[in-house]
């Protein structure tokens, strides 16, 4: 069989750019290779799945306001939960980040700074530094943040795409990729590309086309064949807190129980109170190495750089299990930290997500599809054009991403 495109990887950025590209173009034959039991068990599967568009990137902003603009479309689908977030900040990092926050349009963005007495109705928290900790000076709090089901996404986006006529087969590895030009060395007067894919049975795969939409895998496959995509895996650990009474931490007129970000180390809160739960993980940077070591969390990981935190903030917070913990991650890519779309000969690549692929999902999945039909906008949810070659390598025009957690 060959197929106009292959797409390696069912991810949510996988599955998004399948759906969008086949709904473009319903006569392609389009088949999705994923090496585990089911859609979004990469690291789709393995993230807090909070969503925001607060970011200091224009692009960032853009990509996940449009997505979620959709995402409330399909609310029910995808368990989305309109907590809010409430970002915290020290009176250091407020001075550091103070421009960025006062250029941005609070109205649109449907967000509100905090000052110590409101932050103050809505949680029990220690607004006093230590040897180790900053004061707590300000706050942002965003409507229009919450979480959702990321691997409910995935499966809407797949579910969609295998409505419409694609394929996807699941528990298939691609283990090597067979070059043209092989003969000549793949010498430069050739012109190269993927003659098939070859999977952990041996199987042989052939396509026109062929996406990789392998997240944090992407450098691993891709630098065998001469690409190097400047996109690499870093790992992230969260752990799951049962705990006796969340009024210790939100007070009680709070209803909604927003994700919080502590101004520490990039330590935040996802509360799931109908589970007596909170999640907790935090974005560490120098220390953790640009590969893969294992997928395990390390319970001593939470004792020694999350509970001090913890501790610190929430003294209240004393009676919990700690019930729960995993580890993913991130594909980041280097230095921007904005998502890469790329296409070299018939080879294109879709990753980078650097720890916001769920809240960009919709936007990256359309821009991808417009890139494969050679277009150079793509129609975004909330209508907006967008120029595809903005996330190329080549012709990237991207601002940097400072707001990273
Ligand atoms: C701990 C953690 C917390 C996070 N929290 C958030 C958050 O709150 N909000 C948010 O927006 N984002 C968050 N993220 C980031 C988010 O998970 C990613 O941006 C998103 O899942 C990327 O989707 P993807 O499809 O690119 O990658 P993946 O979901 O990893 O999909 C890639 C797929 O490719 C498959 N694959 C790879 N190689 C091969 C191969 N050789 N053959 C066949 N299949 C292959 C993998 O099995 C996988 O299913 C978090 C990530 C982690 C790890």
């Amino acid at each position: 069989m060959n197929y106009d495109y292959i797409i390696v990887g069912a991810g949510v950025i996988g599955c998004s750019t399948a759906n969008y590209l086949k709904k473009k173009n319903p006569n392609l034959n389009i088949l999705i290779i994923e090496k585990n039991q089911r859609a979004g068990f990469g690291n789709t599967a393995k993230s807090a799945a909070l969503y925001r568009n607060l970011f200091s990137s224009k692009i960032s902003r853009k990509l996940s306001t449009s997505s979620i603009n959709f995402y409330y479309k399909i609310s029910d689908k995808i368990k989305l939960h309109k907590s809010g977030y409430l970002w915290l900040f020290s009176e250091k990092q407020w001075e550091t980040n103070k421009n960025i926050i006062n250029k941005l349009d609070k109205e649109n963005l449907e967000i509100e700074i905090f000052q110590e007495e409101d932050i103050g109705k809505y949680l029990n928290i220690n607004f006093l530094s230590s040897k180790n900790f900053q004061n707590i000076r300000n706050g942002i709090f965003c409507k229009k943040c919450g979480s959702l089901s990321a691997l409910a996404l995935a499966e809407y986006y797949a579910n969609s795409f295998i409505e419409s006529g694609g394929n996807i087969i699941f528990n298939k590895e691609i283990k090597s990729i067979k070059l043209t030009g092989e003969k000549e060395l793949f010498a430069p007067w050739k012109d190269i590309k993927i003659r098939y894919l070859i999977d952990n049975n041996n199987d042989k795969y052939y396509s026109n086309n062929y996406v990789f939409a392998t997240g944090a895998w992407t450098q691993n496959i891709l630098s065998s064949i001469g690409i190097a995509s400047n996109i690499y895996p870093k790992k992230r650990q969260l752990f799951g807190l049962r705990i006796k009474d969340s009024l210790n931490i939100f007070n009680k007129k709070f209803l909604n129980y927003p994700a919080i970000i502590l101004p520490a180390g990039g330590v935040y809160i996802k509360p799931v109170l109908n589970d007596n739960t909170i999640i907790v993980g935090c974005a560490d940077d120098l220390g953790q190495p640009y590969n893969f070591s294992d997928f395990n969390a390390n319970p001593h990981y939470f004792d020694k750089a999350i509970k001090p935190v913890l501790k610190h903030y929430f003294p209240l917070l004393k009676d919990y299990i700690l019930y729960l913990k995993w580890a993913g991650y991130y594909a980041y890519h280097w230095p921007d930290k904005n998502p890469v779309i790329e296409n070299v000969s018939n080879i294109t690549w879709v990753s980078g997500t650097s720890g916001s692929g769920i809240m960009k999902a919709d936007a990256i999945g359309r821009i991808t599809a417009a890139k494969l039909l050679d277009e150079e906008y793509a129609y975004l949810a909330d209508k907006s054009r967008f120029k595809v070659s903005n996330l190329s390598l080549y012709n990237r025009k991207v601002d940097l991403e400072k707001l990273i957690i």
